[in-house]
């Protein structure tokens, strides 16, 4: 009797836990929600328990949906920028920075896949491809500063080896690439749409951490300052996204031009293995 009386003790002490922890949720889920005005510290902290920063629950992450408006602040999308750049640049140790929330999948490399509120992240790097999507409302606005910082001093470098390169394209909001898409299939027909063209919504342009480089001639590809990017961009960051025969793996035509920042030790670990993004962490760009 006594025993069970202690069982009885512990099951109500648990659900009375259960009960409140589920409230407390709600409440906060329903602060953020209730006036249909994400406070900026309501979406921090949203950000943070997304990012396992702090304990979190699979409840409050299905609960709070920071999109739930479709709109993310310029000062949210850089807040997801910074983690995205910010994990895992300098350990071999498999921490991603994401140990709080549970991965939605594994990939053919064996890194685990987190999906945070529309945005994937895998080895700690926002994906933006064929297969992962970005959420619409996700508008950083501009590069990532970091990413901007780094191709600057790139170019400098660049320029003292005498090869002269410079931005032909940077930060490319959702709507402008889904005039860039619609153009192209206008112009150039469906199938060259896809090969040269992302649909919105899947274009590394739009995270703020790709670049298009050009040079004076404006014929990049087969160029000794594209020679010189793909030889030294790791040192800056940066990796070369679609590199000539890796099309069937990242989607993409080859594209002399097209540069991503992932930080300088993702860069030189992922240029060194001779893969492209998709091979080296064994995923997909494929849309559904
Ligand atoms: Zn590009």
């Amino acid at each position: 009797m006594k025993r069970f009386k202690k069982v009885f003790l512990v099951c109500l002490i648990s659900i009375v836990f259960c009960f409140c922890f589920a409230v407390g949720s709600a409440a906060m889920c329903a602060d953020a929600d209730g006036d249909k005005v994400l406070s900026a510290g309501d979406a921090r902290l949203v950000l943070r328990i997304s990012v396992g920063l702090e304990k979190a629950t699979s409840a409050i992450l299905q609960n709070c949906d920071m999109d739930y408006d479709g709109k993310i602040t310029a000062g949210d999308a850089r807040e997801i920028l910074r983690l995205s750049v910010g994990f895992g640049r300098s350990d071999d140790s498999g921490a991603d920075g994401f140990e709080g929330a549970a991965p939605i999948g594994i990939t053919d490399k064996y890194y685990k896949i987190y999906n945070i509120n529309g945005f994937t992240f895998i080895d700690g790097l926002l994906i933006a491809n064929k297969t992962y999507s970005l959420p619409q409302g996700f508008a950083p606005g501009g590069l990532y500063e970091e990413c901007e910082t780094a191709f600057n001093t790139l170019q400098s470098a660049a320029a003292k080896d005498g090869q002269y390169m410079y931005l032909n394209s940077g930060y490319r909001s959702y709507a402008s690439q889904a005039s860039i898409y619609t153009e192209y299939v206008y112009y150039y027909g469906y199938d060259y749409a896809e090969a040269y063209a992302a649909r919105p919504g899947h274009s590394e342009h739009q995270t703020g951490l790709a670049i298009d480089v050009t040079n004076s001639s404006g014929y990049f590809t087969g160029s000794t300052q594209a020679a010189w990017l793909h030889e030294h961009c790791a040192d800056y960051g940066f990796i070369l996204r679609y590199p000539e025969g890796k099309s069937d793996k990242t989607g993409y035509n080859a594209e002399a031009w097209h540069i991503r920042y992932v930080g300088k030790a993702h860069a030189q670990k992922i240029s060194a293995s001779g893969l492209c993004l998709e091979e080296y962490y064994g995923i997909t760009s494929a849309y559904a």
